[in-house]
């Protein structure tokens, strides 16, 4: 803990944490030192982890990354946060993520951006951007993070470490503050596939809080073995091949394309029809669930209230509009009038319904994949990691579809349901000026598969 301590103060400029529990893990050191030497330690015993500031720790302040939680203090804390103390692990502190985990840069935090350790001036990825960071600079063994479109893989693969999104209803998302309900996991993120696994093994598995998560036996994903026979790996062929993607992602893809097949795996290049259909499918969706589960933030319930109440904003709805327009950043409040958009009476059928079509679609034809193969391999981003500004539009012009295109190959396994993991592959050497930058290789497997990733 001291260790981990240090190495914050000495990071501060990556901006990590948006709080450090330091005393409560010195406190949480001790107790765990007694139970070591009593025998009576548990399974995570000197584990140090910082936790994404969308879950709930009772008695500490969780505020998604956002204004509009000023102040508010967790009343529970979430089952598999929960599940991992029993476990005797150590909370250091809770990290920066995107306001309300919307975003891909970790720029959209209303504590500022966190930065890559690599290259300060490049973003982490988000949403949770702090989390991998927290792994890939040393500032605790490992980090829970939530995925709803690629936000644990995403910064995993910017920052060189392992992240996994579970399948849809393996870990109980009670205590997690929602995004888009149907899309939403808890991951962790970790160095290595053994730590990953561990804790994922601590945190899966049925929950009286979460009505959608899976009552299927858990495994023993941390001794899990490779089975000894070929496996039916199919890859995309974009992820080698499109223009779209930066030659560093297409060659460190190649490279372990032929690497697999040179170990005896066939390999074979499968092309997903409806590719061109994920992200508008998963914005249409995720922001209609977004601006129906972020209602209940109005100013009176949670956290923040205008001042205005004071003065100006004097009957009820002025309040609401006056608190949710100062207390949600742009992106949020973006998403939020998207979502009421496509939910609105004249437009339900056009956008919402046919979305949720199109979600059949991908699923059935992501079901047909993987009858004929046993994992799915792509690369986890288009590009490695991209400059701070680059995207958001203040420096560049840019616009936010740009941002929405780093989630092109995440986004499948969410609107699926299924999971999928990023691991290091190397970095993109052709930098002169520095560290190369991390490239992340991603699996995605059928539901309950995440033994075999
Ligand atoms: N970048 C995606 C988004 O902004 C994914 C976020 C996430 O997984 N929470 O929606």
């Amino acid at each position: 803990v001291e260790q981990y301590l240090t190495r914050i103060d000495g990071h501060q400029h990556l901006n990590v944490f948006t709080e450090v529990y330091a005393d409560e893990a010195r406190q949480q050191a001790t107790v765990v030192d007694q139970k070591i030497a009593a025998g009576t330690a548990g399974r995570l015993a000197g584990m140090v982890i910082g936790i994404k500031d969308v879950l709930s720790y009772a008695g500490h302040a969780v505020r998604a990354g956002s204004r509009i939680l000023d102040n508010f203090t967790a009343q529970f804390t979430a089952t598999a946060v929960q599940r991992l103390l029993d476990e005797d692990v150590i909370i250091i502190g809770r990290q920066n993520c995107d306001e309300f985990a919307m975003g891909s840069s970790n720029e959209n935090s209303a504590f500022g951006p966190v930065r890559n350790a690599v290259d300060t001036d490049r973003v982490p990825g988000g949403s949770s951007g702090g989390s991998a960071v927290a792994v890939q600079a040393g500032l605790c063994l490992a980090s829970i993070g939530s995925d709803t479109g690629g936000s644990v893989r995403q910064p995993a693969a910017f920052c060189g470490v392992v992240g996994l999104k579970p399948t849809y209803g393996r870990i109980s998302r009670w205590g997690l503050i929602a995004y888009a309900s149907s899309f939403d996991c808890i991951g962790p993120i970790a160095n290595t596939a053994e730590d990953v696994a561990l804790l994922l093994e601590i945190m899966a598995g049925a929950d009286e809080f979460d009505s959608t998560v899976s009552s299927q036996p858990v495994p023993s994903y941390s001794t899990a073995q490779l089975p000894d026979r070929p496996l039916r790996i199919a890859y995309l062929r974009d992820g080698v091949e499109s223009e779209g993607v930066d030659k560093s992602v297409r060659e460190a893809t190649q490279t372990s394309i032929n690497i697999l097949q040179k170990a005896g795996h066939t390999v074979e290049p499968v092309d997903l029809t409806l590719l061109k259909y994920l992200l508008p499918t998963y914005y249409i969706l995720t922001t209609a669930e977004a601006s129906s589960n972020l209602s209940r933030f109005d100013g009176v319930r949670y956290g923040y209230r205008s001042v205005a109440t004071n003065t100006s904003a004097l009957d009820l709805l002025s309040l609401y509009k006056k608190s949710r327009t100062e207390g949600f950043g742009a992106e949020v409040r973006r998403r939020i009038l998207l979502g009421t958009f496509v939910l609105s009476a004249s437009y339900y059928d056009a956008y919402y319904t046919k979305a949720q079509q199109v979600r059949r679609l991908i699923r059935q034809e992501t079901e047909r994949l993987f009858e004929q193969y046993d994992v799915l391999l792509s690369p986890t981003t288009p590009t490695p990691a991209f400059k701070l500004g680059e995207k958001t539009g203040q420096d560049s012009g840019a616009d936010p579809l740009q941002m929405y295109l780093a989630d092109i190959f995440t986004v499948q396994a969410n609107v699926v349901g299924y999971p999928a993991i990023s691991i290091p592959n190397g970095t993109d050497a052709s930098r002169g000026d520095g560290p190369g930058l991390p490239i992340g290789l991603q699996f995605m497997a059928p539901p309950f598969a995440e033994e075999q990733l």
